[in-house]
């Protein structure tokens, strides 16, 4: 099996896949109060058609972990069906979500395949919560992050999105919730991805400012580099570890492994890309699967080799995260 390589040597194995761009929250940095324009059911991938492409790009090109994310996953209907289809597959599968129907999915998902999953929390105050999500639904969230634990996900990861003047008093909070529970914080430095344009850099909470409110009440020391993404921190009282994933302040491009199919079935190379690849058109016109393969193989192959957001000549991709698949 030929690896799935870029132009700059990166080897590509994870593969994020949108199921829906619908959700049923409205978090203020990802969408309008009124949601976006929500793809029709017509132009989603079916879960035939996402099983097709999983399989290809774990089959003939060496994808060996799948991420379901969205929009919010778990709104698209029958969603420990698709767990099924992919879990034979034998990679690392997990799910994304904001983990307000975790209460009632966990376990389902669990017994169908599903092995980790990462839950999203910009707040653990009620009224704050509310304001940025826009929906009363904190209590949810928590009890869906303690099924998790309960259905057996593991590891259960809680990322949060810090804003400066919106959520970063509560990045200490965060972290003893998170050694409370027994799952991993991650914190994630806010990205030039929102729906309303509204970001700059002044609200981007650096990773080294993060690791030093922590580190003043939580002492810490870091945990050797990995593949993944996030920078990760040990607590050094044994209570577990927190992560920073630092996409402006540190961008992690040079190791980038991902690609990402949108729920309208368009490959994507980069979180930041400008275009990508519509698969949904080659599938529906029935290609085998060796032109499917060269389709994938091109995109990879076109990658830039960094977002560049630091550049003057940064140019913000027109979907926001939640049509593109965080
Ligand atoms: N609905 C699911 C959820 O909230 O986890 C999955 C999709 S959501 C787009 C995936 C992740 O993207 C979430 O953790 C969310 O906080 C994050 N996100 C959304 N907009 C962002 C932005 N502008 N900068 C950084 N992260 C963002
Ligand atoms: Fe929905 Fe996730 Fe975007 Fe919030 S971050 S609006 S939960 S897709």
């Amino acid at each position: 099996m030929l690896p799935l390589v870029d132009g700059f040597g990166r080897t590509h194995r994870d593969l994020r896949i949108s199921v829906t761009d619908r959700c049923n929250l409205r978090c203020t940095y990802c969408m309008p109060e009124a949601g976006m324009d929500w793809t029709p059911r017509s132009e989603l991938l079916t879960y035939e058609e996402i099983e097709r492409v999983a399989r290809l790009c774990v089959e003939r090109l060496g994808v060996d972990s799948i991420r379901l994310t969205g929009g919010e996953p778990t709104v698209r209907a029958d969603l420990d069906e698709l767990v099924g289809r992919l879990a034979p597959l034998g990679i690392d599968l997990s799910l994304t979500t904001n983990g307000t129907r975790l209460v009632d999915l966990a376990g389902p998902l669990a017994r169908s395949g599903l092995r980790r999953i990462n839950v999203s929390l910009d707040s653990l105050r009620p009224d704050r919560f509310l304001a940025l999500t826009r929906r009363d639904q904190l209590g949810d969230v928590v009890a869906g992050i303690r099924a998790a634990v309960a259905a057996g996900l593991a590891p259960v990861k809680v990322n949060c999105v810090v804003v400066r003047g919106v959520n970063d008093d509560e990045v200490v909070d965060l972290a003893a919730f998170g050694r409370e529970l027994g799952v991993t914080v991650r914190f994630i430095e806010f990205m030039p991805l929102d729906a309303s344009g509204d970001w700059d850099r002044g609200a981007v909470v650096p990773l080294a400012e993060i690791v030093a409110a922590v580190d003043e009440v939580f002492p810490v020391e870091p945990v050797a580099r990995t593949s993944e993404p996030a920078d990760r921190f040990r607590y050094l009282d044994g209570a577990g570890e927190f992560g920073v994933i630092p996409t402006v302040s540190n961008a992690f491009c040079d190791r980038c492994d991902r690609i990402r199919l949108t729920a309208d079935g368009e490959l994507r190379n980069c979180l930041f890309a400008l275009g990508g690849t519509d698969l949904r058109t080659l599938l529906r016109a029935g290609v085998d699967d060796d032109e499917l393969e060269s389709a994938i193989r091109a995109c990879v192959r076109d990658k830039w080799a960094g977002h560049g957001i630091s550049n003057v000549d940064f140019v913000r991709p027109p979907r926001s995260m939640s049509q593109i698949g965080g």
